[in-house]
């Protein structure tokens, strides 16, 4: 097994004493692209916020390279979360620059590839661009960063299927995939499906699955939505 990035140690989190994370452990290795799948409220959110050092566990640990996630980590994690947090008054470029400035690990030359990528236009205010394009731009934002943990929230959620694809193709070629981990919450799990080398199923606070993709499939014989039901039924 490879070198671990994350590692969540028997975690609990209560939020006034009502259980949002029931006593869960999971670690993920270096280079790989993980999805958490659930219903809403099964504790997607509350995972990625403690894997990116934003909230503390009521008990266990959260550990990034074993080094624990508080807000000092956060020059080692990549955070999207899912409400905008994009300034409207700043240009596509000047929101780069912005970044750039907030984060000593921010590679610009990349910025500007995923920028042509996505046909982004650099002068356009961020007030005057559409839906999907400032979803590219969020996702622009993590990308550009050389963190070893890329933690997305949604990051395809309310967003068309174009839109969508391009976000995934984006992923696969600007991700430094043998040095960086994507961890990603999503409900479109058939799209991301193709990219994905393990997923962690969860229902109500608790992990009630975890697996390799390619084991799903081959050893399974099942798509990754069949297995998710399977696991749900259990
Ligand atoms: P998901 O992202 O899978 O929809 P969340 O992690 O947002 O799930 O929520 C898990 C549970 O924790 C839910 O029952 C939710 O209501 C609760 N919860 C999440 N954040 C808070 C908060 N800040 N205060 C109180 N309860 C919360
Ligand atoms: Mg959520």
């Amino acid at each position: 097994m490879s070198e671990h990035i994350l590692k969540f140690n028997n975690v609990t989190k209560k939020y006034l004493g009502q259980v949002a994370l029931n006593n869960i452990s999971f670690e993920l290795p270096r280079g790989k692209i993980v999805a958490l799948v659930g219903p809403n409220g099964s504790g997607k959110s509350t995972i990625l916020k403690l894997a990116a050092g934003l909230t503390r566990p009521t008990q266990g640990s959260v550990t990034i390279r074993n080094k624990v996630a508080n807000r000092r980590i956060a020059r080692e994690v990549a955070y999207l979360s899912e409400s905008d947090f994009l300034y409207p008054f700043f240009t596509v470029a000047e929101t780069l620059k912005f970044n750039a400035g907030l984060f000593a690990d921010f590679d610009m030359r990349k910025a500007g590839e995923i920028l042509g990528f996505m046909q982004l236009e650099p002068d356009k205010k961020v007030k005057h661009l559409s839906k999907g394009n400032r979803g590219r731009l969020k996702i622009l934002l993590a990308l550009s960063r050389r963190a070893p943990l890329i933690l997305m929230d949604e990051p395809l959620s309310g967003l068309d299927p174009l839109v969508r694809d391009s976000i995934i193709k984006s992923m696969i070629s600007h991700l430094d995939i043998q040095e960086q981990t994507v961890f990603l919450s999503t409900h479109e799990v058939s799209e991301v499906e193709p990219i994905l080398d393990f997923v962690i199923s969860l229902s109500e606070g608790q992990i009630i699955g975890i697996e390799e993709v390619e084991n799903i499939r081959e050893r399974h014989g099942l798509s990754l939505v069949d297995w998710m039901k399977e696991t749900m039924a259990k």
